[in-house]
């Protein structure tokens, strides 16, 4: 399986198929690609912010890829015109060869329309399974059942973000991997904006210290073969 990460929280997951996270690509200052040039089979989404939802509408209507997402976001999805899958937290759903769990994340969700910003149910995180098995958490605090995404998945890969002030800051993701005891953790959502500066190599200390698990920092654009 190949990981590359697009900048923010936006991920190219290349196993049994080519799954596309959070694509935020359009506005956002250490984007990798642009929505023209992404190719992808599923695109998943975790919550309606404009980091996260990003440019899923354009990219999915291009490629024809099939949207994953809560139901509420879903039912957004469709709307734009898109194909997609709505589902629930404790949801497993497959797509052509990759199976897809919903999970909690602890984080609020809306979507932005001209003059408008809606609720969008809540955000949440996700267990992918395309040969290696990646959980993306989404945008989140640290919270203790992460301790069960660990028991009952067994992650090889974690994707963390460790920017603080909207989500975990790196000593709240550090614990985040004592209980999910992935193999791999990818550090994300930082550096994108002042808010949320981040010293990554702070984060893989903190993890040393912690667990076992390789942190691997990546520079947006470059890949993790697994
Ligand atoms: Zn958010």
């Amino acid at each position: 399986m190949k990981i590359t990460w697009l900048g923010h929280a936006a991920f190219l997951i290349e196993g049994r198929d080519r799954v596309l996270i959070d694509p935020f690509l359009t506005g956002n200052p250490k984007a990798s690609t642009t929505p023209e040039k992404v190719e992808c089979d599923i695109i998943c989404v975790t919550h309606g912010h404009g980091d996260h939802l990003g440019d899923a509408v354009p990219i999915a209507r291009r490629t024809g890829a099939v949207c994953a997402a809560i139901v509420e976001m879903s039912t957004y999805l469709e709307r734009c015109e898109v194909n997609a899958v709505g589902f629930n937290l404790g949801g497993t759903i497959r797509i052509r060869d990759t199976n897809i769990t919903m999970v909690p994340a602890f984080h609020s969700s809306s979507i932005g329309a001209p003059g408008l910003e809606f609720s969008a149910a809540m955000a949440v995180g996700l267990v992918i399974e395309s040969g290696k098995t990646v959980y993306h958490a989404g945008d989140t605090c640290v919270f203790g059942d992460m301790k069960l995404v660990g028991d009952m998945y067994k992650p090889d890969v974690a994707l963390l973000p460790i920017g603080g002030f909207y989500t975990m800051d790196p000593r709240q993701a550090a614990m985040a991997v004592k209980l999910l005891r992935p193999k791999i953790v990818v550090p994300m959502h930082y550096g994108t904006w002042p808010p949320i500066e981040q010293d990554p190599k702070e984060f893989a200390k903190l993890v040393k210290k912690a667990s076992d698990a390789e942190v691997v920092i990546l520079q947006p654009g470059q890949s993790l073969e697994v």
